[in-house]
């Protein structure tokens, strides 16, 4: 998978990109991320980018033709089609659905805003969905790119190192919150390993695992339950 990120920073998301499984993807060549700087296609000598909003206010506005050069340049540079999403509080809201459908794209254009954002023309020629990952407001659009990378290059096949990991995340398959994890020492002052982790009886973690899953969801999303794909014996289990 390739994804072209147009931002003011590039150098941003080129940290976040290099580490952690993002940079493992890279390095096992299953994605590759490019940054185009707006202001590289700015025309004069002060390279302006931004310019003050019509109607008065505070802040400032990014102007159509950097970024639309600028795109231009992104979605040429390969031929596979590529949506164009803007990273924005306004967008629809992030979910692992919408990383799961994107991490099956070969490509994706990524446009981060800055200041008080992106002139609304260019937002409604070029752009094709807007994404949210979250309800607050950030200075930029590079670290929701930095969220979308990571969450979309860790599904690509090969990412990780056990695949089954992803399986089992939070929102995956059924919906539910994942299950508690424990590791090694076995005793500690903080707490002992429940019991049945240690007993090597498969069938009784399966249940013990499934019940913490479904009771953490109970209390911390029960949002999340209404959707989920719960069987007759997840809803006996709810009810122990
Ligand atoms: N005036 C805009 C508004 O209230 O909708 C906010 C602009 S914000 C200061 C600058 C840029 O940060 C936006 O253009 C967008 O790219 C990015 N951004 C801010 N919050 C975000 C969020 N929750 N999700 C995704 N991108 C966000």
């Amino acid at each position: 998978m390739r994804i072209d990120i147009v931002s003011l920073f590039p150098e941003f998301i080129a940290q976040c990109a290099g580490v952690g499984v993002v940079g493992r993807a890279q390095e096992r060549g299953l994605l590759s991320t490019h940054g185009w700087n707006p202001r590289d296609y700015a025309a004069g000598g002060y390279r302006r980018v931004d310019d003050r909003p019509f109607g008065g206010g505070p802040g400032m506005v990014m102007m159509i033709e950097p970024l639309q050069a600028c795109l231009s340049a992104a979605r040429a540079a390969d031929e596979a089609p590529a949506p164009v999403i803007y990273l924005s509080p306004q967008g629809r809201p992030l979910t692992q659905a919408k990383v799961r459908e994107l991490a099956a794209l070969p490509r994706l254009i990524l446009l981060c805003g800055r200041y008080e954002g992106v002139d609304e023309r260019l937002l409604a020629a070029e752009v094709d969905e807007e994404i949210s990952i979250g309800d607050y407001v950030l200075s930029g659009g590079e670290l929701a790119a930095a969220v979308v990378i990571d969450a979309v290059a860790r599904l690509q096949e090969g990412a990780l190192n056990d695949a089954e990991s992803a399986v089992q995340d939070s929102f995956e398959g059924d919906g539910l919150l994942d299950c508690p994890h424990y590791t090694h020492p076995a005793s500690h002052a903080l707490g002992e390993v429940p019991a049945v982790l240690r007993s090597g009886d498969h069938a009784a973690i399966a249940r013990w695992r499934r019940q913490q899953a479904l009771g953490r969801t109970w209390l911390r999303r029960p949002d999340l339950l209404d959707e989920a794909a719960l069987s007759k014996a997840d809803r006996a289990l709810l009810e122990e």
